[in-house]
C-alpha cells in the first residue's frame, strides 16, 4: 500500500484516478484488477486498485477519526458541504456521464440527460431532508420528552455494478446528510465513476476521512468492511446472495444493515388497460439490457388482449436498436462483462432444455459477444425457473390471466417483491390491485418516476429495511428520548 500517490488515466478525455480515496488522499495498492469497457471488450481502461485488509482498515480508521467533528457540525452545517458538492456535481456532468458510458455500457444521453444530475439531486435532496426535520416534543407523565436523533457512526456503503453512479450517491448522501462518514466500495465491474466522486468531493471541500472510496474485490475488501466492528451502519445494494453474506457480518457485529436486493417484478396488463401504453413500456424493459432490478420482466396480460398487447410489443421491439451506449440511437447496449452475459444465456438455455417456448430472440446478437437479443419466453408453467429467479438480462417472460384474483396471485407468486407495474384504466382495480401486490413499489400506468422523499426498498427476498427520504435519514441515526422532569430545572 502506497499513500499520497496517485495513478491517473484518461477515459475519453476524463481523467480518472485507479486508486483508493482514504482521509482526502488516494492510496494505491500492489495488486489491481482490470476494468474493460463493455462497448469493446478488446479495451482495458485501467488498472484499479485492488483493496485488501489493510487498506479496508485505513479507510475505517479515516471514517472513525472524521466522525466527531463531521456529527459535530449538525444538519445545516453539513448541509452546506452537501451543497457545495452537489454545485460541483452538476458542473462536471460530461465527465460524469462519459466515464460511466464507457465502463459500464450505461446509455451515455440517459446520463447526460437525467442520471449525471441525480447524483447532485440526491446530495441536495438529503441535506434539505435533513435540515428541515423537527423531531418530536411533547410532555407526557410529568415529564417533558424531547426526541434526539444520534449519528450513529461510520457507515460502510456497497454497491452493485448496474448505475453505480446513481446508486453510489443515492447512498451515501443520507450517511454523509445524517453525520456519518462514509467509506464506499463499488463494484469491481464498474468502479470508475465512485472514483471520480472522491475527486469531486475534494473539490467541493468535503473534510478529509468523510468520504472515502476502496476499490476492490466484494468478498476480499468488501467482506473486511462489512466484518470491521467501527463500522455502524451497512448500507448494501446487490443480490441477495452476497446479501445473506453481509447480514451475517453485520450480525456478528450487531451493526443494523439495509439490503436492497434484487427483483423479478411483474407488469400487469389488464384488459381495461391502454394496450398500447402498456406495449411500449413492455418494450421499454429491455432498457440497459435488462440490467434493472426495478424491471417488470414478467409479463402477466389478461388473455382477452393478449393477441393484440403482443402484436404491438413485437412491433415496439422490432424497432429497438442494438448498439455501443455511446451511440444516442442505441436502444440496447451491451451487457456489463462476459461473466454476466454467460449466465444470462445459460438462463435461456436452462429454459429450452426446461420445454419452455422461445417466442423471440434466445441467444446472443449478431453485433458482438455482449449483445443478448431480446428475449421473451413463454413459460411452461410457473415454476420455470427463468420466472421465478432474477435474470438481470434481456429475457422476458410472458403470462396471461383471466381475473384479477389470477392477476394478483401471478404477481405475488415470487420468492421477490420489489417492484410492480400495473396498467389499468379503473381508479378502484388501480387501489386493490395496488394494495394486493408485495412489493416495495408499485407504478400503474407508468414506470420507474420516483419521487425521493418516498420509502424505497423490497419484500421477501428483494430486501431488508427502507431507503428514501426521511426512512434512509432514520436508518442512520440512533434515536434517544431525552426525558426532563417537569418543574425540576429553571
Ligand atoms: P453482487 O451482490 O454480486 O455485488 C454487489 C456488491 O457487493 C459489489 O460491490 C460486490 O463487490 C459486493 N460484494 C459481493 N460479495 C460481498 C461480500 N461477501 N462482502 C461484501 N461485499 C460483497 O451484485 P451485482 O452483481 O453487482 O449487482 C446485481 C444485483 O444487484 C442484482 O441482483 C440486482 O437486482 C441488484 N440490485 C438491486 C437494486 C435495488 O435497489 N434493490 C438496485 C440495483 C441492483
Amino acid at each position: 500500500m502506497s499513500t499520497g500517490e496517485d495513478r491517473r488515466v484518461d477515459v475519453a478525455g476524463v481523467s480518472v484516478s485507479m486508486c483508493h480515496y482514504v482521509d482526502g488522499r488516494r492510496v494505491d495498492s500492489p495488486t489491481t484488477f482490470e476494468t474493460r469497457s463493455p462497448n469493446d471488450w478488446d479495451v482495458v481502461l485501467g488498472e484499479v486498485a485492488r483493496g485488501d485488509d489493510a487498506v479496508a482498515d485505513l479507510a475505517m480508521a479515516a471514517a472513525t477519526d472524521a466522525f466527531d467533528d463531521w456529527a459535530a457540525r449538525g444538519p445545516a452545517g453539513r448541509a452546506e458541504v452537501l451543497y457545495r458538492l452537489a454545485d460541483v456535481i452538476d458542473d462536471h456532468v460530461e465527465e460524469i456521464s462519459l466515464v460511466e458510458t464507457h465502463d459500464m455500457a450505461f446509455n451515455l444521453e440517459s446520463m447526460r440527460a437525467r442520471l449525471a444530475h441525480r447524483g447532485a439531486e440526491n446530495f441536495r435532496n438529503y441535506a434539505d431532508l435533513a435540515v428541515d426535520h423537527v423531531e418530536r416534543e411533547w410532555d407526557s407523565k410529568g415529564t417533558h420528552n424531547r426526541i434526539i436523533r444520534m449519528p450513529a457512526g461510520p457507515a460502510v456503503v456497497i454497491t452493485p455494478w448496474n448505475a453505480p453512479w446513481m446508486l453510489s450517491t443515492w447512498k451515501v448522501a443520507p450517511a454523509l446528510a445524517a453525520g456519518n462518514p462514509v467509506v464506499l466500495k463499488p463494484a469491481e465491474w464498474s468502479p470508475l465513476s465512485a472514483s471520480l466522486l472522491g475527486d469531486l468531493a475534494d473539490e467541493a471541500g468535503v473534510p478529509p476521512g468523510v468520504l472515502n472510496i476502496v476499490q476492490g474485490i466484494g468478498e476480499e475488501v468488501g467482506a473486511a468492511l462489512v466484518a470491521d466492528p467501527r463500522a455502524r451502519r451497512i448500507s448494501f445494494t446487490g443480490s441477495p446472495e452476497a446479501g445473506r453474506h453481509i447480514g451475517r457480518a453485520a450480525a456478528t457485529n450487531l451493526v443494523p444493515f439495509t439490503a436492497e436486493l434484487g427483483g423479478k417484478g411483474p407488469l400487469v396488463v389488464f384488459a381495461d388497460a391502454d394496450v398500447e401504453a402498456a406495449a411500449t413500456k413492455a418494450a421499454w424493459q429491455y432498457d440497459d439490457s435488462g440490467q434493472v432490478c426495478l424491471a417488470g420482466t414478467r409479463l402477466l396480460v389478461e388473455q382477452s388482449v393478449a393477441d393484440d398487447f403482443l402484436d404491438r410489443f413485437h412491433q415496439h421491439v422490432d424497432g429497438l436498436v442494438l448498439g455501443p451506449s455511446t451511440d444516442p440511437a442505441t436502444d440496447i447496449a451491451p451487457m456489463v462483462h462476459p461473466d454476466h452475459v454467460d449466465t444470462v444465456l445459460g438462463f435461456i438455455d436452462r429454459a429450452r432444455d426446461n420445454g419452455d417456448e422461445i417466442v423471440r430472440g434466445g441467444g446472443r446478437a449478431d453485433i458482438g459477444d455482449l449483445w443478448i437479443q431480446p428475449t421473451l419466453v413463454r413459460p411452461r408453467d410457473n415454476d420455470s425457473e427463468v420466472v421465478q429467479r432474477e435474470v438481470f438480462g434481456p429475457v422476458l417472460t410472458l403470462q396471461t390471466f383471466d381475473t384479477e384474483d389470477e392477476a394478483v396471485a401471478l404477481a405475488n407468486s415470487t420468492d421477490y417483491g420489489l417492484s410492480a407495474i400495473v396498467y389499468t384504466t379503473s381508479p378502484e382495480r388501480a387501489a386493490r390491485v395496488g394494495e394486493s401486490i408485495r412489493a416495495g413499489t408499485v407504478w400503474v400506468n407508468t414506470f420507474l418516476v420516483r419521487d425521493l422523499t418516498a420509502p424505497f426498498g423490497g419484500c421477501g427476498i428483494s430486501g431488508i429495511g427502507r431507503e428514501g427520504g426521511r426512512y434512509a435519514l432514520e436508518f442512520h441515526a440512533d434515536l434517544k428520548t431525552l426525558q426532563v422532569l417537569d418543574g425540576s430545572t429553571s
